[in-house]
């Protein structure tokens, strides 16, 4: 699939869920959301049939996300079901406290890769940001993805003054002894509150002092072959480190995504409120063929409605925040 500005999208990233066990300062208010019905979330056999048209459309990469993905029921059925509709590449998005137990049946499952949060290494501060959880259980997931044979296995965070930016250089380090990629992002303005991403911004240049303070940087390629994070290795490490910054190096020219929401809309852009909806068109009663029909369209009306460039620099707030469409 080509968008109009000549794209190519082969990425979905599908939200499973709009609940989640934390509640990140950076992404969710602290009594959450008002959680989407049982009636309001697509049901797996839903995803599936969306995720059939997709790949007929030339979507390879399937990222399940949320909310926090793990703690929708039998999420493994899922992962299988879309690897047998003929998915290569299945990824997931996680908070990592629930992980460690599910990483080696996900695996089977046909999971290749994962990308779990992980915004500090100081116990109290984990609780100051997520506002509960605990720390060890996300380490315990870390360990276990790595040992997993799963790769990459990415850790994200989330960078914000005052709370965690010093600790970029221990973050950084964690690729010294690990083979993982630690990738540092600049927080945006899709939370509850867009003062938390204005006041608490580190910009790209200092992220990335503060990691070469740790050891000179070697440009690697990319552990998937692509994305958002330039890659790099610290000299002598085992893995890599990323930075990702969507506000002061926008990548929306190279942008190969659609989001799937939670309650069954297509979204062409994170940072765009407009949406399609296709849950509509499943429940409509319509033939099979039909319905392939009418998700096709809608897959092309994304297309045409993708946007060339996001505005997040004008730190406006959105109608729906990053949780309910899915990060
Ligand atoms: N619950 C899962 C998790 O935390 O990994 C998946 C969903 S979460 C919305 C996906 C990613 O978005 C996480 O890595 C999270 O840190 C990131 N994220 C959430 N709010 C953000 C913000 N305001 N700015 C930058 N990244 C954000
Ligand atoms: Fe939950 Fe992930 Fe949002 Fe944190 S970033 S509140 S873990 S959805």
């Amino acid at each position: 699939m080509k968008d109009r500005f000549g794209r190519t999208i082969n990425y979905l990233r599908i939200s499973v869920t709009d609940r989640c066990n934390l509640r990140c300062i950076y992404c969710m208010p602290e009594e959450g959301v008002l959680p989407l019905g049982h009636e309001e979330i697509l049901r797996y056999e839903e995803i599936v049939r969306i995720v059939d048209v997709a790949r007929e459309l030339g979507i390879n990469h399937i990222r399940l996300t949320g909310g926090e993905p793990l703690v929708r029921k039998d999420l493994i059925d899922l992962v299988k079901w879309i690897r047998t509709a003929g998915i290569p590449d299945i990824s997931m998005t996680t908070n990592g406290t629930l992980l460690a137990p599910l990483v080696k049946p996900l695996k089977d499952a046909g999971l290749g890769r994962v990308n779990i949060s992980l915004d500090t290494l100081d116990p109290e501060k984990f609780r100051r940001i997520t506002r509960r959880g605990s720390i060890h259980d996300v380490l315990s997931g870390i360990r276990a993805a790595v040992d997993s044979g799963l790769n990459p296995v990415k850790l994200n965070m989330v960078v914000i003054a005052g709370l965690n930016s010093t600790e970029i250089q221990d973050m950084a380090r964690l690729s010294l002894e690990m083979p993982v990629h630690v990738r540092f992002i600049e927080v945006m303005p899709i939370g509850p509150d867009p003062t938390v991403a204005r006041d608490g911004r580190v910009t790209l240049e200092e992220i990335v002092a503060e990691v070469k303070k740790v050891g000179e940087l070697e440009p690697v390629p990319h552990p998937d072959g692509a994305g958002p994070a330039e890659s790099f290795k610290i000299k002598g490490g085992e893995g890599t480190v990323g930075f990702i910054a969507a506000l002061s190096r926008p990548f929306c020219t190279e942008c190969n995504r659609l989001r799937l929401t939670a309650d069954g809309k297509i979204r062409p852009c994170l940072a765009s409120d407009l949406e399609i909806d296709v849950k509509g068109i499943l429940r409509s009663g319509q033939t099979d063929e039909e319905i392939r029909r009418l998700v096709k369209d809608a897959f092309a009306r994304a297309l045409e409605l993708k946007p060339q460039a996001h505005h997040l620099a004008s730190y406006e707030a959105q109608a729906r925040r990053m949780c309910q469409i899915g990060g």
